[in-house]
C-alpha cells in the first residue's frame, strides 16, 4: 500500500488548511472518484502536492497507523513515493525521519511497519537511481525494498536494469508495478530483466498460462488489489469491457493456478477500501474459507521481514 493513497479526506483537509489551500471533505471525496487510470494518477499527484514538510508525512503515517490498527493489522509494508519527493525538491531523509518517528509510536501498540522506496516509472531511469541513492543515504533497516510504480507503459523495463542492480547491491528487495494495465510481457520483463521478487498488481498474468506456471514454480507473488483494479478501470481494460464487476476479477483463477497472492489495498482511502473489505471482495469472487485463510498466510510468508504471526 501507498502512504499517499491512505490519506483520508479529513487528513487531506487538515493539510490543505495548513498550506493555505482550503478544501472540504466533499471536494476531496469528489476527487476520490475516477473515470479512468489517468484521472486517478492526477488525484494521487494532487494529494501528494499537499505533503510539503516532514511533519506532513508524520501526520500521514499516524493517520495510516490508526487505520491499520483498527483492522488489527500487525505488520505492513508501506510504499513511499520518494520519486515524487525528489521531484518536489524535498529531502527524503528528513521526510523519512518524520515517518519513522511516527511509525515507532505504533510498535508498542502491536503494529510494525517497514517501508518501500518507490520511483515513478515515467520519470525515467536516472530519477529512479536517485531514489535508490536516497534509500542508501537513509540507511535504515526499516527500508526493505525498492520499487517502481506509475505508468508501466511509459519507459521500457530494460532501461531500469542498472537501477535494480544497484538496489540489489545495497541489500534492497526489488518490486515493480507490472501487469496492472499492461500485459503479461511487462511482468516477464520485470522478473527476467530486473530480478523483481514481488509484482505490484500483475493481474495481466491471467492472459498467459505459462507465465502463471512460472510465478507458481518460482514462488513470485502478485500484490493483488481488487478494489483498486475496479476504481482505476484497470480490470475493465484487462478484460476489454467498459465496466468490470468485482466478480470478474481474476484472483480466483490466479490462486487456483498456484500463483502466490498477497492481498493488498493499494490506496485504501482513494479507493474507499480496507484490507477487511478486500477479503470481503475475495469472498464475493467465490473464494472458499480455506482459500481465504491460505491468502492470509501468504501475506505473512511473502513479507520482506519475519513477522510474528
Ligand atoms: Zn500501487
Amino acid at each position: 500500500m501507498h502512504l499517499e493513497g491512505s490519506l483520508r479526506a479529513e487528513a487531506v483537509c487538515a493539510l490543505g488548511a495548513k498550506h493555505g489551500v482550503p478544501v472540504s471533505v466533499e471536494e476531496v471525496l469528489q476527487r476520490y472518484a475516477y473515470g479512468n487510470f489517468l484521472e486517478f494518477i492526477e488525484t494521487f499527484k494532487w494529494v501528494s502536492s499537499l505533503l510539503r514538510e516532514p511533519e506532513d508525512y508524520g501526520l500521514a503515517l499516524r493517520d495510516l497507523g490508526e487505520q491499520l490498527l483498527a483492522q488489527r493489522v500487525v505488520y505492513a509494508e508501506v510504499t513511499l513515493s520518494v520519486g515524487v519527493m525528489l521531484l518536489r525538491h524535498q529531502s527524503p531523509e528528513k521526510n523519512f525521519e518524520a515517518i519513522l518517528g511516527a511509525a515507532e509510536s505504533f510498535v508498542e501498540r502491536g503494529l510494525r511497519i517497514n517501508f518501500v522506496f518507490d520511483a515513478v516509472r515515467q520519470f525515467g531511469a536516472s530519477a529512479a537511481m536517485r531514489v535508490v541513492e536516497a534509500a542508501e543515504q537513509c540507511a535504515s533497516r526499516a527500508i526493505v525494498a525498492f520499487g517502481i510504480g506509475g505508468d508501466e507503459l511509459s519507459v521500457p523495463a530494460v532501461e531500469f536494469r542498472s537501477v535494480y542492480e544497484r538496489a540489489a547491491t545495497v541489500g534492497l528487495h526489488r518490486l515493480m508495478h507490472a501487469g496492472e494495465i499492461g500485459g503479461p510481457q511487462e511482468i516477464r520483463n520485470a522478473i527476467e530483466l530486473l530480478g523483481v521478487e514481488r509484482i505490484g498488481h500483475g493481474i495481466g498474468a491471467v492472459h498467459d498460462p505459462e507465465l502463471m506456471r512460472m510465478l507458481a514454480d518460482r514462488g513470485i507473488p502478485l500484490e493483488v488489489c481488487p478494489q483498486s483494479n475496479i476504481r482505476t478501470g484497470a480490470l475493465a481494460r484487462q478484460l476489454g469491457v467498459t465496466e468490470a464487476q468485482i466478480e470478474q476479477h481474476p484472483l480466483p483463477v490466479l490462486l487456483r493456478r498456484g500463483v502466490p497472492i498477497v492481498l493488498s489495498t493499494d490506496d485504501p482511502a482513494m479507493f474507499h477500501t480496507s484490507l477487511a473489505a478486500e477479503y470481503e471482495n475475495a469472498r464475493r469472487m467465490g473464494l472458499r474459507e480455506e482459500e481465504l485463510i491460505h491468502v492470509v498466510r501468504m501475506g505473512f510468508d511473502h513479507a520482506f521481514s519475519s513477522v510474528p504471526a
